[in-house]
């Protein structure tokens, strides 16, 4: 029988597996993982690119994939080293007679794909899964991909195919037959990291792997049933079924985009189709929307000037910089949500748009900045949707509408109206009263004096005001437009 290196990649699963699914049929599937040190070295601005939340979440899918291959009969393969070492030895080695693998997005990605192609003795075919609708099945090529989300949804909804998940192999047969060491799961010594330690604020306990994301879709679908709900829900930052919190295990391709879909079909068929079970696919076709931008437009998504090719004169202000990463800006809903990233490595989609707009818009500092934060302590990061969202805050990506920002005091006032959620992170402000919560620089100096210890929270960074009317300024003269009168009921 023919034997297929199944290299894995960010598909740490086994059903809806195409290249797994294609390799049992066509003989010995042989299931291989590179621990390539590229994927743990430093951003560009010096700091790990690997943060401890997500490396754990690595380790426990690693685990768990490798747990459930050996459920069927088989074993992963690990080695450390890049894939243009690693796989042309191992099929040597093993005799294998071609390898199979998905394509990924991503500059990086495409120039190891190609490195790989010309290092093999032997053919590789490829397959895609990495989002919901596959390329060929788009109502446009991805080179016409439109420049607003809205524009591609529609074509995208008037045209709907998405192919049915893979059911998982019940068996890798022939495995006997191969003798190979299958090598340790790496630890976070292998990646220079130190355990984190577990912060019991945290919204939800993620657990890296298929088992653990596959739970999670049961329990959020069926057993919470709040898939009902979402739609109203998922702006909130305090709760843990608020939103689906799939994102780590879509990200490491623990779970496909196409099960979710097919979930949400049955779910609509045996429960209720409601705006809410939309509004999922909606989010879904978003990462959708980010990862086929990357793919299109290339390196683009990672530059200064963004797609639009906006050349904005961003500021590095080292010291306002550390103190938004730090949630030390004075301005409780970016705080807080900061603080909950460093300590958990999750942050609700509400809370990251309130973030960014605010390093972006109020600090006028460089996105890639900010990019480069999240990317590494994000449980969930995902190169095409971190930096497709962020050069869509910084106003230099796929948004038409210039300049917007978040004013934060409203989006405080109507995403935590009781200040729950920011007590929760900032414990400092806990005695105060819910309606000076959000705005502690306006207390007197009696309520300062009953309410919070002297020092123990900054005073705000900027005003909030004045610093989106000056960056306003700078954006329109980079566009070269005449600076619109300031209006304070902008976006919120
Ligand atoms: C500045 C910024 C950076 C971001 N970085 C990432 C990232 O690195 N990785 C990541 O997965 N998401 C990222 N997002 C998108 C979004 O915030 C997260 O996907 C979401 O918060 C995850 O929580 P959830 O699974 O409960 O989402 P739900 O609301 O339950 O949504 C379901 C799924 O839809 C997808 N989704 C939802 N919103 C978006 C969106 N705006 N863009 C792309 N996909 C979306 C996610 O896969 C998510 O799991 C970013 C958003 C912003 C504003």
């Amino acid at each position: 029988m023919e034997r297929v290196l199944v290299w894995f990649r960010n598909d740490l699963r086994v059903h809806d597996h195409g290249p797994l699914t294609a390799a049992v049929g066509q003989g010995i599937a042989i299931p291989v993982y590179c621990l390539d040190p590229r994927q743990w070295g430093t951003t560009a601005f010096g700091w790990p690119r690997l943060g401890p939340y997500r490396a754990v979440f690595w380790q426990e899918s690693l685990a768990d994939l490798r747990s459930r291959l050996q459920g069927l009969g088989a074993d992963l393969v690990l080695r450390v080293g890049t894939p243009e070492t690693v796989l042309p030895a191992l099929v040597q080695e093993l005799g294998a007679q071609r390898v199979v693998a998905y394509h990924e997005i991503g500059t990086e990605e495409s120039r190891i794909e190609r490195a790989v192609a010309a290092a093999l003795p032997c053919a590789i075919e490829w397959f895609w899964g990495r989002t919901l609708l596959h390329p060929d099945d788009l109502p446009m090529d991805v080179s016409r991909l439109p420049e607003v989300f809205t524009s591609f949804r529609k074509e995208v909804e008037a045209a709907w195919t998405v192919r049915s998940p893979l059911p998982a192999p019940t068996r890798l047969p022939g495995w006997e037959t191969v003798t190979v060491d299958a090598g340790p799961l790496p630890t976070l010594a292998t990646w220079g990291i130190t355990p984190p330690g577990v912060d019991e604020r945290r919204i939800y306990p993620f657990v890296g792997g298929e088992t653990a994301g596959l739970a999670r879709l049961q329990e959020y679908f069926w057993e919470r049933d709040r898939l009902r709900v979402y739609k109203e829900t998922r702006n909130g930052m305090v709760n843990a079924d608020d939103s689906s919190k799939l994102s780590p295990w879509l990200a490491m391709g623990c779970v496909s985009p196409r099960q979710v879909w097919q979930e949400v079909q049955r779910y609509e068929t045996e429960r209720v189709a409601n705006d809410s079970t939309y509004w999922l696919i909606f989010e879904l076709l978003w990462r959708d929307y980010f990862a086929f931008i990357a793919w299109k437009h290339g390196a683009k998504i990672f530059r200064r000037s963004g797609l639009l090719g906006i050349d904005l004169p961003w500021g590095q202000n080292a010291g306002w910089f550390q103190r938004w990463c730090d949630g030390e800006t004075g301005y409780p809903l970016v705080d807080a949500n900061m603080k909950e990233l460093q300590a958990t490595g999750f942050m609700s989609n509400r809370g990251r748009q309130n973030v960014a707009s605010f390093l972006t818009k109020n600090l006028n500092i460089d996105w890639r900045l900010g990019a480069a934060w999240l990317e590494s302590w994000l449980i969930d990061y995902d190169p095409c949707s971190n930096y497709g969202n962020w050069i869509y805050a910084a106003g230099v990506g796929n948004d038409a509408r210039g300049f917007r920002f978040f004013n934060i005091l409203k989006q405080s006032q109507d995403y935590d109206p009781d200040g729950t959620y920011v007590k929760r992170w900032l414990p400092q402000l806990a005695a105060l009263p819910p309606h000076k919560v959000h705005t502690p620089w306006q207390l007197l100096p009696v309520e300062r004096q009953r309410w919070l210890a002297p020092g123990d929270y900054p005073p705000p960074i900027v005003d909030l005001w004045e610093s989106a009317r000056q960056n306003e300024g700078l954006y329109q003269k980079a566009v070269g437009a005449t600076p619109p009168k300031y209006r304070r009921s902008r976006r919120g």
